[in-house]
């Protein structure tokens, strides 16, 4: 078994150790398909997983340009994550990331291409919201060895912590503590919006099994009232009852029934673990092996994490 190519990119830090999980790097086994409207732009895109050599990790091809699923190339931008290189943007990578990294698709050419071929941006279609269908297409082509173009598999690795790592902005802040295993702690707090109020949900042991029936089919919500705010910023243009859920600070839920009670913070978590497999390289894995705690956290703070785990590798 050989180590992944770009290992030596890995460095070790006082606080971050990169370290065998005991099995080799995944791909997918054959390239799936899946076409929607983009949440922000509203445009429609078609994504195409394709099966990836060992070592070559996560990466969006648009236009000409091969944008890796790393925090280097992560931009600051309200209310989705944003991939940016030369001007080329990917818009809203989360949920599908997300997907990739819970199921252990570590290495996947996602070729993406909008409906304007001009365009220097384009959007991962949001579906319903969640996770869930991206799940079901790697659950659909299933997973294999991934080996390099020589027929060798790789290692993968996990980033493990030494010693507690952490960022805040205000009272928001997220921290990840040393732990054998994964486990994500989301909370949330919308006293303006009585029928989300506080939530804390607690993933336990964060496996497959968990990510499948817990946390993936969670979707995007948001508060009624600050919809019309945010379509006069330029966002949420594809915004319908259909691909978030929907909660008015006066009549609770518009369009129930949730998936779970606690939907919204289960869905931070979705958002938590594709934000933090921006950390991946080569193929390794980007979720640290922690019990990784998020208070009032959003796609900024989650970039602010995974910068800081960069800064102490
Ligand atoms: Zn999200």
């Amino acid at each position: 078994m050989k180590l992944p190519a770009g290992v030596n990119a890995l460095k070790t830090g006082p606080s971050v150790v990169w370290k065998s999980t005991g099995k080799v790097q995944q791909t997918l086994v054959e390239c799936v398909e899946i076409s929607g409207k983009g949440l922000h732009s509203g445009e429609v895109a078609r994504v195409r997983l394709w099966p990836e050599l060992a070592g070559r990790g996560r990466y969006f091809c648009f236009g000409s340009q091969s944008i890796p699923a790393c925090i280097e190339f992560a931009e600051e931008t309200p209310l989705c994550t944003t991939l940016c290189k030369d001007g080329m943007r990917v818009r809203t990578v989360e949920h599908l990331l997300s997907a990739l990294e819970a199921m252990g698709v570590d290495n996947c050419r996602i070729e993406i291409e909008g409906s304007n071929s001009t365009d220097n941006s384009v959007e991962v279609p949001i579906l319903d919201g969640s996770a869930k269908e991206w799940v079901h297409a790697i659950e659909e082509t299933g997973l294999r060895v991934a080996s390099d173009q020589g027929g060798n598999p790789y290692d993968q690795l996990a980033p493990h912590l030494n010693e507690p790592v952490h960022v805040f902005r205000n009272d928001a802040f997220v921290a990840a503590f040393p732990s054998p295993s994964r486990q994500v702690t989301c909370g949330i707090d919308f006293p303006q919006v009585p029928a989300i109020g506080r939530q804390w949900f607690s993933s336990g042991l964060l496996d497959k099994t968990c990510y499948t029936r817990e946390i993936a089919s969670s979707r995007t919500f948001c508060v009624f009232e600050e919809v019309e705010k945010m379509q006069k910023a330029g966002l949420i243009k594809g915004g319908s009852k259909e691909n978030a859920i929907v909660c008015s600070s006066t009549e609770g839920w518009l369009n129930p029934p949730l998936h779970f009670i606690d939907e919204p913070c289960r869905h931070k978590a979705l958002d938590l673990i594709g934000d933090l497999s921006l950390f991946a390289a080569s193929g390794s894995q980007g979720l640290p092996v922690a019990h990784i705690v998020a208070y009032k956290a959003g796609h900024a703070l989650h970039a602010d994490f995974v910068r800081r785990l960069s800064q102490v590798s």
